[in-house]
C-alpha cells in the first residue's frame, strides 16, 4: 500500500581488498566489491570457496587479516558488530510462543534507545508492510506458517539497519516453501530499499533473487554482474562451468591447416570464425539439437554424428547423453521424435552463435 512509510534508503558496502587468512589457509583473498545502496547482491560460490567468511567480515563477525570495509562513508574494518547497525538473518525463524507477535516484534528493539512513541511507529509499520497488522495482539501459535514466518521476518526488519546480511536463510525450509519465502524476501527486500548482502550456494536461488550476483571460488571473486550477464557472457571457464544445469559442455580445441577441430580422435571441424587463440569451447546443452539421421535436417552441412547412449526425461525436457571419439557431452531438448528416441546414432547441430570460446588461462575470448 502506497501509505505505508518506508525507513531510509540502504546504505552502499564497500570491501577494499579484503583478505582473511586461518593460519596457513587463505580463505578470503584480496576481494574488492561494492555493493551499491539498497542492492540485492548475492555471494555465490561452491562450499568452502569464501562466501561465509565474506559475509562475517562485513558483520564484525571475523577480522580482516587485510584490507578494509566500508559502510557509507564509515570504515567499519575494526568496528565492533553492534555498533555496525547491521541486521543478520540467519537460518531458523524462531518466535517466543508465549508473547503476543507485538512482544515479539518489540524484542529487538530492547536494546536501542527509543521513545515509546517510536517503537509503537516501527512496530505499525513492520506490521503493515507485512500484512500481519490485524495479527499484532495473537500469539505464535494461533498463526499459519507463513504468518510465522513474517512474524520473524518483521523482527529482522523493525530495527532499521544500515542493510541485511543474509546466511543461506532459506535452507531450513522445504522445496516448495523454500520458493515461496525467496519471493516473499525479494519483495520486502525491494519495499524496504535495503542493502542486502545474501550469501548461498543454490545458483537457481541466486538467479531468482539477485540484483547482481558475485561468483566466487577459492576465496577470489570470478564475476560480478545481473544473473543475465554472468550466464549469458561468463568471463571464465569456472564461471561458465559453475553455472547452469546440466552444466556447460568444453571440448578440446585444435588448429589445423583445415581449420578449427574438436573431438581429436574423430575430428569434426567447427564452422564460423573461431578467434586464434582459443584452447577450449564451451556450449551449454540447451544450444545442442538433436535430429534423427536421414531427416531433412541432415542437409545441413554443419552437422555431426553422435552415438545416443542415454535419454533422461526431465518432464518439461530431455536430457540427452551423447557420444563421439570417446568424448561424452550433453544436450537438452524440449521434444524429442520417435525417430531420435529410438536411434543409435544421431545428428548434432551447434545452435548458431552459441559457442562460448576460452584461451590457454580459461579467459573468455568471446565478446
Ligand atoms: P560453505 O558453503 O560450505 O559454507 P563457504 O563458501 O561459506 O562454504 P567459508 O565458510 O567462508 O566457505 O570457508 C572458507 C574456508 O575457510 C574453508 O576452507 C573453511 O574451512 C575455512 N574456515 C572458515 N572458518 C574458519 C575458521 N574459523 N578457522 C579455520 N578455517 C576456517
Amino acid at each position: 500500500s502506497g501509505s505505508v512509510e518506508l525507513g531510509g534508503a540502504g546504505e552502499p558496502i564497500r570491501l577494499e581488498r579484503v583478505r582473511k587468512e586461518f593460519g596457513e589457509l587463505t580463505a578470503v583473498k584480496d576481494v574488492s566489491l561494492e555493493i551499491q545502496s539498497g542492492e540485492f547482491l548475492v555471494l555465490l560460490g561452491p562450499s568452502g570457496c569464501g562466501k561465509t567468511t565474506t559475509l562475517r567480515m562485513i558483520a564484525g563477525l571475523e577480522t580482516p587479516t587485510d584490507g578494509e570495509i566500508y559502510i557509507g562513508d564509515d570504515e567499519v574494518t575494526r568496528m565492533l558488530p553492534q555498533k555496525r547497525e547491521l541486521s543478520m538473518v540467519f537460518q531458523s525463524y524462531a518466535l517466543y510462543p508465549h508473547k503476543t507477535v507485538r512482544e515479539n516484534l518489540a524484542f529487538p528493539l530492547k536494546k536501542m534507545d527509543l521513545s515509546s512513541d517510536e517503537r509503537t511507529r516501527r512496530i505499525e509499520r513492520a506490521a503493515e508492510i507485512l500484512e500481519i497488522s490485524d495479527l499484532l495482539e495473537k500469539q505464535p501459535g494461533q498463526l499459519s506458517g507463513g504468518q510465522r514466518q513474517r512474524v520473524a521476518l518483521g523482527r529482522t526488519i523493525i530495527r532499521e539497519p544500515r542493510a541485511f546480511l543474509m546466511d543461506e536463510p532459506l535452507s531450513n525450509l522445504d522445496a516448495k516453501l523454500r520458493v515461496h519465502t525467496r519471493t516473499e524476501l525479494r519483495e520486502l527486500q525491494q519495499n524496504l530499499g535495503t542493502t542486502t548482502v545474501y550469501v548461498t550456494h543454490d545458483q537457481e536461488e541466486a538467479m531468482s533473487v539477485a540484483d547482481r550476483i558475485a561468483i566466487l571460488n577459492d576465496g577470489e571473486i570470478q564475476q560480478v554482474g545481473s544473473p543475465e550477464e554472468i550466464y549469458q557472457n561468463p568471463e571464465n571457464e569456472f564461471v561458465a562451468g559453475f553455472l547452469g544445469e546440466p552444466a556447460m559442455n568444453f571440448f578440446d580445441v585444435s588448429q589445423t591447416p583445415e581449420g578449427v577441430e574438436i573431438l581429436g580422435d574423430d575430428p569434426v571441424r567447427l564452422k564460423g570464425p573461431i578467434p586464434a587463440p582459443t584452447e577450449r569451447i564451451g556450449i551449454r546443452p540447451e544450444h545442442v539439437a538433436v535430429a534423427s539421421q536421414h531427416s531433412a535436417e541432415q542437409a545441413r552441412t554443419s552437422a555431426f554424428t553422435a552415438n545416443l547412449l542415454v535419454i533422461e526425461p526431465l518432464g518439461n525436457a530431455y536430457e540427452l547423453e551423447l557420444e563421439r571419439g570417446g568424448v561424452q557431452f550433453t544436450a537438452r531438448v524440449r521434444s524429442l521424435p520417435d525417430e531420435v528416441r529410438t536411434a543409435e546414432t544421431v545428428d548434432v547441430f551447434f545452435e548458431a552463435d552459441s559457442l562460448n570460446t576460452f584461451d590457454e588461462d580459461g579467459v573468455s575470448l568471446t565478446t
